[in-house]
């Protein structure tokens, strides 16, 4: 018989997320525009305070309309996480900028600050920051955010893997002068696919929705001053977004769970240390890491492959920017001597299954599978 498959992290659905993509085809809002548009966006400002929010199809178009906005040209240099998902810098290549990436800290795992004063010593010409909060795990955004005040350069805060994660009492995601979240189908909550940009400048978020809807001047007629992008996020998909906000504190405190079970039956064994939590902040634990002593002659691939074979779901940590054959040219800020901090941690480190439908039994199959691996 096929074992059951456990997730690394599945959608969770309760329905009154049903209920409200009912109601969008009850009065046929089936448009990139309408009332759970309208209404997500109001109940995004108002649960984590960012001021102002526009509802994109994806987080990559919002960090692109934070980089329209921004005015980044051609050639601008835009500082950015290098161990992170591909989806933080792809967009400064859409806007022909060039990225440079920043190496991580041991911390966070997140941007390490000092890197990001050593790079502005070398551009101090850079014309944004765009700083991700690494599985739900909240940066030195506080630090990140007065070195960018100093040089007067926009910060852009990727807090696709981190809603609902704060940094001092405050929400990631509401540090930068733009925000931006992800509704994919594995983040915390999902839409299936969807995004949004948020900033306290509420004029921003104005055009970030016209150019989201194709740059349409005021004009009875089809007039264009600009060029436009189709990144609205439609309505019958914001009617998912809007339940699943209801249960969103909920999947927050299920998978700080998960990751306090994990801490707890790993912790005898010395070789295992667990994704590092910023002191300062409350992570929304979004998927809960581990890394392994190389000199254990234990190796993440050995853990993913016995985790496989159980027919258990799990990945290996984000490769750095750095190291990808698309990014080769580009240029790379560490303060270590030899390597960086993030390769080492993609070298050692590896994500666990993290689906808050995981049951006890479950997480005791997890948890056994990688115990025998000692
Ligand atoms: C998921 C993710 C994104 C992109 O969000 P999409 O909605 O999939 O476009 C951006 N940055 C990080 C760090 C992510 O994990």
């Amino acid at each position: 018989m096929q074992k059951k498959k456990i997730f690394l992290s599945s959608p969770t659905m309760h329905g009154e997320e049903r209920k409200f993509v009912e109601e969008a085809f009850d009065t046929n809002w089936v448009a990139p525009l309408g009332p759970n548009v309208n209404a997500f966006e109001k109940e995004m400002e108002e649960y984590t305070g960012c001021g102002y929010a526009a509802a994109l199809s994806a987080g990559t178009a919002a960090i692109h309309l934070a980089l329209r906005l921004i005015g980044i040209q051609p050639g601008d240099v835009v500082f950015s996480s290098d161990l992170t998902f591909s989806a933080t810098c792809n967009p400064i290549c859409y806007e022909k900028g060039t990225p440079v990436f920043i190496d991580a800290e041991e911390d966070t795992w997140n941007m390490d600050p000092k890197a990001l004063e050593k790079a502005f010593e070398k551009y101090p010409g850079a014309k944004a920051v765009i700083c991700a909060h690494l599985y739900g795990t909240p940066a030195k955004i506080d630090e990140i955010r007065a070195i960018c005040d100093a040089h007067h350069v926009p910060l852009i805060e990727d807090a696709a893997e981190s809603l609902s994660s704060t940094f001092r009492g405050k929400m990631t995601g509401t540090f930068g002068d733009y925000g931006i979240f992800s509704f994919n189908g594995n983040k915390i909550i999902t839409t299936s696919g969807g995004g949004m940009l948020v900033s306290r400048d509420g004029e921003a978020i104005e055009k970030a929705r016209f150019l989201s809807t194709q740059a349409r001047d005021k004009a009875r007629h089809y007039q264009h001053s600009q060029i436009g992008f189709n990144y609205r996020m439609s309505n019958v998909v914001a009617g998912i977004g809007r339940g699943q906000l209801l249960h969103l504190e909920e999947h927050k405190k299920k998978k700080q769970e998960i990751y306090r079970q994990y801490k707890e039956a790993f912790a005898d064994i010395p070789a295992i240390a667990m994704n590092p939590l910023n002191p300062d902040g409350d992570a929304n634990n979004w998927l809960s890491c581990m890394t392994i002593a190389p000199e254990s002659g234990v190796t993440p691939n050995m853990a993913m492959d016995a985790l496989e074979a159980e027919n258990i779901e799990s990945r290996p940590i984000w490769k750095p920017m750095h190291l990808q054959p698309v990014f080769a040219d580009a240029d790379f800020i560490t303060l270590q001597e030899n390597g960086s901090v993030g390769e080492r941690i993609f070298e050692k480190g590896f994500c666990l299954p993290s689906d808050i439908k995981n049951t006890p039994e479950d997480m005791e199959l997890i948890i056994n599978t990688i115990r025998n691996l000692f």
